[in-house]
């Protein structure tokens, strides 16, 4: 007998294939954007199960990017990187032909479990363009970790024959030097009104910084914005140690009413010209394959150390020994260590 108040029994769903690696290499090369989404997927799982699987899709994936202009984006919370990053990716997409992806650094994702940078839908109109592909923040594991996913996601982004990757994080600890290290090219935005202090901007960012864009620049806010662009030709005047060539590019711009959005662009490709000119484009690439090198090791040793059941079981003993100034922190340390390296 059948209850015909019940709604008609559903066909099972399709059970999901699981995908090949041939599968991924194959859908990420002819640039199919669902099959790109899903190997971002695939690289950023911390499962141990797809590790294999995302190792093997880099390395074929390897001969195919790197071709990618890469550049990292910084500025505080409000400075207006999401109305930024839609303006210029518009600019690009539509007026230079060219293909976008922007990834995130978000220092916050891995810590917290928060999201300081938000999410795709802050940039629904560039979402929207065909050549363009806006991916969040990885969001599990240290920052270091995090950051680690977005620099394989900028290969797999470049092997699907993205032109220009735009890498966004925020003005907060460590993430803008993790940033600056995997880019070519380091733009910072700023916000009007800068003061004397310069919003306090920090000695080290301006260092990093390749092209400082002080946003904002338009009604009442265009002369203040002016004047701190000065400022900051003053404060880099007074910064030794940095080669003419290698100082920032200054400018102001505003992203919600596209002035100066060009001229931002123009900035960093000339930065990008003059390293390609002299060489140091190629090295700095290099040696920021060896650091990533060596931040995928620390990370793994970090993971390894803090999961490996040898370590678990003395881990709360030992804590509690040196919180009770019973045992030096550096014989703890080396009680911890033997388990990993003895075993
Ligand atoms: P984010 O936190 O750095 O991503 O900043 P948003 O892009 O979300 O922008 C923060 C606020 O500043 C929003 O209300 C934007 O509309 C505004 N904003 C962004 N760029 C400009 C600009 O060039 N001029 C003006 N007047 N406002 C802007």
């Amino acid at each position: 007998m059948t209850d015909s108040s019940l709604p008609p029994r559903l066909p099972p769903a399709p059970r999901r294939r699981v995908l090949t690696a041939d599968d991924y290499f194959d859908g990420v090369v002819q640039g199919n954007l669902a099959m790109l989404a899903r190997a971002f997927t695939l690289v950023e799982s911390s499962a141990p199960k797809h590790h294999a699987i995302a190792e093997e899709l880099l390395t074929r994936l390897m001969p195919h990017s790197g071709t990618g202009l890469r550049i990292g984006i910084t500025g505080a919370p409000g400075a207006g990187k999401s109305t930024f990053i839609e303006a210029l990716g518009l600019l690009l997409v539509q007026q230079h032909g060219l293909r976008v992806a922007v990834l995130a650094v978000d220092p916050s994702s891995g810590v917290t479990g928060g999201s300081i940078l938000g999410d795709k839908t802050r940039m629904g109109r560039l979402a929207a363009e065909e050549n363009a592909f806006i991916r969040p923040s990885p969001s599990a594991g240290t920052l270091g970790g995090v950051a680690n996913k977005t620099r394989e996601c900028m290969l797999v982004a470049e092997a699907a024959g993205f032109d220009v990757v735009l890498v966004e994080t925020v003005g907060v600890g460590q993430s803008e030097t993790m940033v600056a290290e995997m880019t070519d090219c380091f733009l910072g935005l700023m916000l009007p009104g800068a003061g004397d202090e310069l919003q306090g901007i920090k000695r080290g960012l301006l260092e990093l910084l390749d092209v400082i864009a002080v946003n904002k620049a338009d009604g009442k806010n265009a002369e203040a914005a002016a004047l701190a662009a000065r400022q900051y030709h003053n404060a880099l005047d007074s910064l030794s140690g940095r080669q003419s060539s290698e100082t920032p590019a200054i400018m102001t711009c505003s992203a919600l009413a596209k002035i100066g959005i060009d001229g931002v662009w123009d900035a960093v490709q000339s930065k990008c010209d003059a390293r390609r000119k002299s060489g140091a484009f190629r090295r700095r690439r290099k040696e920021q394959n060896l650091r990533w090198l060596w931040a995928i090791v620390e990370d793994q040793l970090r993971q390894a150390l803090h999961t490996h059941p040898g370590v678990q079981e003395i881990c709360e003993d030992v804590e509690n020994q040196v919180l009770a100034g019973v045992m030096p922190p550096a014989v703890g340390a080396r009680r911890l260590m033997d388990v990993i390296i003895k075993t």
